[in-house]
């Protein structure tokens, strides 16, 4: 067939999610989701009577969720702005102190940043990690454009301070500096509370992996409510009933119940620890992880070949190309019995 898609979009090369086969049964370490159910109030939320007002479009503004998250983390509803996934909240900004202009993120991060650079058409400097795989804050200070950092970093889970952080943000006054906090909630610190302090941060979260609703798409930002209107002017000129009727319930009943997150959060957490303790008395190198993955490899091994071997007996990590991290995998903390399930599988292909 004849391309009839637009010129400025033949090159575009779009972001491959983790996948998702159907053949078998895999152990899913893949894609960072997390290994629980969200929380019983959220089932308790969607009712049969929700259900039928699904006929009714949902409140574009979002409100009762918006407070609710504003309520949780000390701001006004005006400094909130609810993202389906934090994905989208990563295209609002793009789209509205991006398009057209500079901006900087690090070499090896989210593989969505330079995809939607490209679409947004952005000038995208991107700035290597040091020899351990931190990223040097020095490259950001004052650069005179937006800066997007994910912190803690991805694919490496390496997590800046939040004085670090503030370095940044407050030696780049002219220009936003989006702080991408996906993983905080597993042992980062968050710049949350510097959005009090300074009107050219955005921090945006999600709901997909601490709160175990990654299928129901939602993610929000934390900003000065200028930045918030700029983004919302973006959101609508696009989709202004960007987030669903039963989204808005679950995002709700689920920041609503801290006992259930920080329970999950903290077995990640031991997981976490457990699974790299195993690693490494198998000779793995293990970067220091404050996410719900880690990032490992082992001398003398192929990565793609240990992945492959490791989805030959059903167990999914997720593996990259990119020639400095082609030996790593990463891999997702589930429950303690998938790790275990995990560490025998690579026990018997080591
Ligand atoms: C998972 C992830 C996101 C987006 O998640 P959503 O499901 O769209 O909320 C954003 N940034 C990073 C670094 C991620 O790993």
């Amino acid at each position: 067939m004849k391309s009839f898609m637009v010129k400025r979009y033949e090159g575009l090369d779009a972001y491959t999610p983790g996948e998702q086969p159907r053949d078998m049964e895999y152990v899913k370490l893949n894609t960072n989701e997390s290994p629980f159910p969200p929380s019983p109030k959220v089932l308790e939320a969607i009712t049969g009577e929700e259900v039928e007002k699904l006929k009714l479009y949902s409140d574009p503004e979002g409100k009762d969720l918006r407070d609710a998250i504003a309520a949780h983390y000390g701001y006004k509803r005006e400094n909130v702005l609810l993202g389906n996934g934090s994905d989208e909240i990563l295209a609002f900004a793009f789209f509205a102190f991006c398009a057209g202009e500079k901006c900087i993120f690090p070499e090896i991060s989210y593989g969505f940043y330079p995809v939607y650079a490209e679409l947004v058409g952005t000038d995208a400097e991107k700035a290597p990690l040091c020899d351990d795989f931190s990223i040097d804050i020095n490259d950001y200070m004052n650069v005179g454009k937006t800066v997007i950092i994910a912190n803690p970093n991805a694919p490496t889970g390496m997590a800046l301070s939040r004085a670090d952080v503030e370095k940044i943000v407050a030696s780049n006054k002219d220009n936003v500096v989006l702080i991408d906090e996906a993983y905080v909630d597993f042992g980062g610190e968050s710049a949350v509370e510097l959005v009090h302090k300074y009107d050219n941060l955005i921090v945006c979260q999600t709901f997909s992996k601490s709160r175990s609703l990654a299928g129901a798409r939602l993610g929000f930002a934390i900003a000065h409510e200028g930045l918030i209107a700029d983004m919302n002017r973006i959101k609508y000129s696009y989709n202004p009933y960007n987030i669903n009727r039963l989204t808005l319930l679950a995002g709700k009943a689920s920041i609503e119940d801290d006992g259930y997150f920080r329970k999950n959060v903290q077995t990640i957490i031991e997981n976490r620890e457990y699974t790299v303790r195993e690693l490494e008395k198998r000779g793995f190198c293990v970067l220091p992880s404050s996410a719900n993955f880690v990032f490992a490899r082992k001398d003398g091994k192929n990565g793609e070949e240990l992945y492959l071997e490791l989805k030959k007996r059903g167990v999914l990590v997720r593996h990259f190309k990119k020639e400095r991290i082609k030996d790593f995998l990463r891999i997702t903390i589930g429950t303690r019995e998938q790790m275990d399930t995990l560490i025998s599988k690579l026990d018997e292909i080591i």
